[in-house]
Order: C-alpha cells, then structure tokens, then sequence
C-alpha cells in the first residue's frame, strides 16, 4: 500500500525563478516549509498543517477499512461461490 504521506507534489517557487519545489506531504507536515533551491520558501500557517495532518490520517484509515472490507467480502463471494456449485440441481444428458 502507498502511504499517502509519502506522495510527492511540486509547487511552483514561490520566488518565481522557475524551478519546483518536489516535497512530500510528511516533509511539509514536519518542517512547516517548502524550499527552492533558490533560497525562496513557502512557510506554512500551522493550523494549515495540522488540518493536512489529520485529513491525511483519515485518507490512511479510509484506505485500510476500504481494503479490510475488500479483504472479507472477497473470503464471502468465494464461499458463495463454492455453495452455489456444490447445491446446483444436476442435470445430466444421456447418451
Ligand atoms: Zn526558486
């Protein structure tokens, strides 16, 4: 599974010397800042942060209930699976 923190976006230098910032959503969330190369940075509100931070920790347990969920309702289909056969009426052609 990716870890949703560890994705990496690019933002535009805030300076305007052309280059992108590539950071990850950890790295934003633990610094507070996104730095050019260029010595221009974007400082980010910590409010702001801390809202990322916990919508990130809601997309990571969505996506674990959503596979958890997928996990047992895949065991149930193939259960399913298996009964429809074993109960089906046959029906056999003589010859
Ligand atoms: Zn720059």
């Amino acid at each position: 599974m990716s870890k949703i923190d560890e994705k990496v976006e690019e933002l535009p230098c805030p300076g305007g010397c052309g280059k992108k910032i590539k950071i990850s959503f950890r790295a934003m969330c633990n610094t507070r800042v996104a730095k050019c190369s260029c010595g221009s940075m974007y400082k980010f509100k910590s409010g702001d942060v801390n809202n990322l931070k916990t919508l990130l920790q809601k997309v990571e347990q969505a996506e674990k209930d959503a596979e958890k969920a997928m996990r047992e309702s895949m065991i149930k289909m193939q259960t399913s699976y298996i009964n429809m056969v074993k109960s089906a009426d046959i029906e056999m052609k003589r010859r």
